[in-house]
């Protein structure tokens, strides 16, 4: 059985880097976590792969799966997923349910409409709200609508795992991300996690995708013991 283990660093590390006038990095009281994980495997790439062994997830406190037969992932996607989810939800008691869309299908490959979504790491997730937003369906974020804060949380425990290789994320909603911190944490670490302001060429973890102002797409990297897998 492989395990794995999720060190969630604590934001507030990075205090000392920041310049006087900035506002202090708001402490994170978020556990380390160590997971017994399956057998699980994340073939090939996200482009071209599979899965074998992948564990479907189903909708829990906190979340709304929208078709449970396009939600299988990895151990370690659907646990990183649980993860943040779960501690949002600590943060945010009153949060609403988040929209979960596709993983992969049970044995991965290719999956209507997505061109990725093939090996279990990649996840379609929608955002937090003003409000209760009615249905499953995924709604374009807009300055009105968009919970900026409860969704930077979410967003920002799963980078905090160092587990996230992309983010895509449409630009005009990490504007609104990113004004929302740009005053808390420094330019390196925001250079680091947004493209926006750069433009689509800056390398960062968080990248403009069009399709992507209703939603995000996390991609997790390959579990560091899962030599099958190409990030
Ligand atoms: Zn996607």
């Amino acid at each position: 059985m492989r395990r794995f283990v999720v060190a969630l660093v604590l934001a507030v590390a990075v205090a000392p880097a920041l310049s006087s006038c900035a506002a202090k990095i708001p402490e994170r009281t978020v556990p380390d976590i160590t997971s017994p994980v399956g057998m699980s495997r994340s073939v090939g790439r996200p482009n071209a792969g599979r899965l074998e062994r992948g564990v479907q997830v189903r909708s829990f406190p906190g979340v709304v799966v929208v078709n449970p037969d396009q939600c299988w992932a990895t151990d370690e996607t659907a646990a990183l997923l649980a993860v943040a989810i779960e501690e949002t939800r600590r943060a945010f008691p009153d949060a609403h349910d988040l929209v979960l869309g596709d993983i992969s299908s049970r044995d991965g490959g290719p999956i209507a409409p997505h061109r990725s979504h093939q090996s279990g790491r990649d996840v379609d997730l929608g955002f937090y709200y003003r409000g209760k937003p009615p249905g499953r369906m995924f709604i374009p974020a807009t300055p009105t609508n968009f919970d900026v804060e409860r969704t930077w949380y979410l967003i920002e425990t799963m980078l905090l795992t160092e587990r996230v290789q992309y983010i895509f994320i449409d630009n005009s909603v990490q504007r609104m991300l990113y004004e929302h911190v740009r005053q808390i944490y420094p330019p390196k670490r925001l250079e680091s996690w947004f493209q926006y302001p750069r433009g689509p060429r800056a390398k960062a973890i968080i990248r403009h995708v069009p399709g992507h102002r209703d939603h995000l797409h996390v991609r997790f990297k390959c579990a560091d013991d899962d030599d099958a897998c190409q990030n």
